[in-house]
């Protein structure tokens, strides 16, 4: 069930400073002890002049424990970034970068940067489709533009897809299907998925029901998407006339109802720019609402092997320098743990290493 997540209390005293969080990372990543990632190998050392980094003593090829993590080279001390990370998944609604920056006593950019990133990790590479009772329903919401003070009623609008299982309150599992157009009583939300889509034509709203929703399920949409003839799925849609939309389908317009106010309240307003990124944090917080522990792992990219970003994949800007090789006047030379070693040249570490990791 539910794991607790660490009180501030507790994250400080379980991480107090670099070495604990350094630490952590490598009993995360190399839970049975470091293996190198190019021999298989398990002599390791810990280099003094590069953080963070180990050194294969067969091999010689060094690996860096942030690797394929998103603090992977970092100039930001981990524990800003595991500080930075708490924050995140245990506040409910996220946090502003505004808001991070007070807490955490960094630069606006580096707190926006750091946000953006972990917030990148918010997606659960290896998600099953949902399945069962699925509501599907669509919403328009407003999104700020730049330089313009965000005013709700002349903003510009983009189309918002979602669905959402529909699960028992006492059971957790997907209801005995009923006859077409009944209520299901006694239910409660599930998982579910958001996702912007370019207009509220067929074709739109079956491809993201492909993309996301197991094939078989029953659909449960409102009267108005009738005309969406679905061959592989159970199409259930609620007729009902002169009564408020949101009671045939309750829980997709409560999830929309929350995703509305988390964008006012946390962000002033969605940019369209990065609204993917925001929609995926909120069904990322949505879908982990009882499981705040593992979001925790999951946000420094531990759970899963994702490609960290750069600041020009997220900006969305061209790198100026992208492609040019760096200018060297004198060949690249690195420390390595038997002395200084030219890059590209044989790789055979002896002795004289400096610490021995288990
Ligand atoms: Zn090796």
């Amino acid at each position: 069930m539910a794991r607790k997540a660490l009180s501030l209390d507790e994250f400080q005293k379980r991480f107090p400073d670099e070495a604990a969080c350094a630490a952590f990372l490598v009993k995360k990543r190399w839970p049975d002890g470091f293996v190198c990632p190019a021999c298989g190998c398990l002599r390791p050392a810990e280099l003094k002049s590069r953080a963070y980094t180990y050194e294969c003593l067969d091999c010689g090829r060094q690996t860096s424990i942030t690797a394929g993590t998103v603090m992977h080279r970092t100039k930001l001390p981990l524990i800003t970034w595991f500080r930075a990370a708490h924050l995140l998944s245990n506040h409910s609604n996220g946090m502003s970068a505004l808001q991070l920056k007070g807490q955490l006593g960094v630069t606006y950019k580096t707190a926006w940067l750091l946000e953006q990133k972990l917030r990148r990790s918010m997606i659960d590479p290896d998600r099953t489709k949902l399945s069962g009772i699925v509501e599907v329903d669509q919403t328009e919401i407003p999104f700020r533009t730049k330089k313009v003070f965000f005013d709700d009623a002349r903003a510009r609008k983009i189309t918002i897809i979602g669905a959402v299982e529909v699960i028992d309150r006492d059971t957790r599992m997907t209801p005995k299907l009923k006859r077409k157009g009944a209520i299901y009583h006694d239910t409660m939300a599930g998982r579910i998925r958001l996702a912007v889509i370019p207009d509220n034509s067929a074709a739109a709203i079956k491809e993201f029901v492909r993309a996301n929703v197991e094939p078989g399920s029953t659909l449960v949409t409102d009267g108005h998407r009738s005309y969406l003839n679905f061959d592989d799925y159970r199409h259930d849609p609620h007729v009902v006339a002169r009564i408020p939309a949101h009671i045939p389908l309750p829980w997709v317009h409560r999830v929309f109802a929350l995703m509305k106010r988390w964008g006012l309240g946390t962000y002033h307003g969605l940019r369209r720019q990065h609204i993917d990124t925001y929609l995926n944090e909120f069904v990322f917080r949505f879908n982990r609402r009882y499981h705040r522990k593992a979001s925790f792992e999951t946000l420094l990219g531990l759970a899963s092997n994702g490609q960290p970003k750069t600041y020009w994949d997220i900006t969305d800007k061209e790198n100026p320098r992208k492609g040019e090789r760096p200018r060297r006047i004198m060949p690249r030379r690195r420390k390595t743990a038997s002395g200084m070693r030219q890059d590209s040249s044989p790789k055979r570490a002896k002795g004289r290493l400096t610490l021995r990791i288990q």
